[in-house]
């Protein structure tokens, strides 16, 4: 469901962006492709794209995301026109063409402090927060990350997170479902009860890559014996990163900046969180599964990359992959 609408309406998006900015200028913000993929008939969504022309030969999450726009009200869609998909242009444009406002929004690709600052306040000039709510959002978002990120500390330190909790809770925080208040209370709430849970066991593995369209995955992972202790994208999602500079937190986040950026991250957290394996997910006509070949020459630890296509749940060959590689990783510790 598309989070109720709380003040001037819904606004959508099609990846992390400053939602800090959505939240202070009085809108809904809506992460469409949690949408999409937690609907109970996601495939739906896929249909309905296909039939309005999409071709088969394109990544399901741009579908998906056009079917549910298709399907919901919503104020504006902020499309990121790079730092994210090479096909979100053509969505921007399809959308245009059927009369949804979208607000263009870009990550550059080398980092430039000068050229994001200004893609920023375009975007403040697009939705035109005023200052005592950007002030007062930044205090209250602060709150709630220090929550989310003692979550995914929780999940490898203190081990009574499992790896689908981590995923959700880190996943979401894109648009915190669409009540950061609530949210934030929420993940405290479950923070005091996970405290009481025993220590989970299982290999230590990394999960990178986008998050995965299949259902089931990570609670199979722990079905034979793995411990998903780090969610690669889903973790900068949750912009993880102290500075009371929005700019600066928005330039640490690593998603947008290609493959560089996200491997000093990756191989950082593989030592901090005594990662054994990592399992690389890609998604079926994404051009970022071509970054698997750099992933691969340049990772400390076993990998196995897995792809997904259709909002399934997952496959017994992949099944069979996973079962085989956390019992390797098991021969390897012993
Ligand atoms: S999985 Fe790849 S192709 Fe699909 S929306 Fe994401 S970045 Fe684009």
């Amino acid at each position: 469901m598309v989070p109720a609408q709380s003040g001037k309406g819904t606004i959508g998006f099609t990846t992390t962006i400053p939602v800090e900015i959505i939240f202070a200028a009085g809108y809904t913000p809506c992460d469409l492709n949690n949408i999409f993929v937690e609907d109970p008939d996601p495939q739906h969504f896929v249909d309905r794209a296909e039939h309005d022309g999409f071709p088969h030969s394109i990544c399901t999450w741009i579908k998906g995301i056009y079917g549910v726009i298709m399907e919901h009200e919503v104020e504006a869609v902020i499309t990121v026109m790079e730092g994210d998909c090479s096909n979100t242009q053509a969505l921007a444009e399809i959308l245009r063409y059927k009369g949804v406002r979208t607000i263009p929004f870009s990550f550059p690709y080398d980092r430039d402090a000068t050229i994001l600052s200004r893609e920023i306040e375009k975007l403040r000039k697009e939705l035109s927060p005023d200052r005592g709510s950007s002030l007062r959002v930044e205090k209250e978002m602060t709150v709630v990350r220090s929550y989310l990120e003692e979550i995914d500390s929780m999940t490898w330190s203190e081990r009574n997170v499992t790896g689908a909790e981590n995923h959700l809770w880190l996943v979401r925080s894109s648009d915190m479902l669409g009540d950061m208040v609530k949210y934030g209370d929420a993940a405290a709430e479950f923070i005091a009860t996970a405290r009481k849970r025993e220590r989970m066991e299982g290999i230590p593995i990394g999960y990178i890559g986008v998050p995965p369209i299949i259902a089931g995955l990570y609670e199979f992972i722990q079905e034979v014996g793995g411990h998903v202790v780090y969610n690669e994208t889903q973790r900068q999602f949750s912009i993880p990163y102290h500075t009371p500079d929005i700019v600066e937190r928005y330039l640490l986040y690593t998603y947008p900046y290609g493959i560089f950026a996200r491997l000093e991250d990756i191989s950082r957290e593989i030592e901090r969180r005594g990662i054994k394996g990592i399992i690389h997910y890609v998604q079926a006509f994404c051009f970022r599964s071509i970054e698997d070949v750099i992933l691969r020459e340049t990772i400390s630890v076993p990998i196995l990359t897995i792809e997904g296509d259709l909002p399934r749940v997952l496959d017994t060959r992949t099944k069979n992959r996973i079962e085989a590689f956390v019992e390797m990783l098991e021969v390897r510790k012993d």
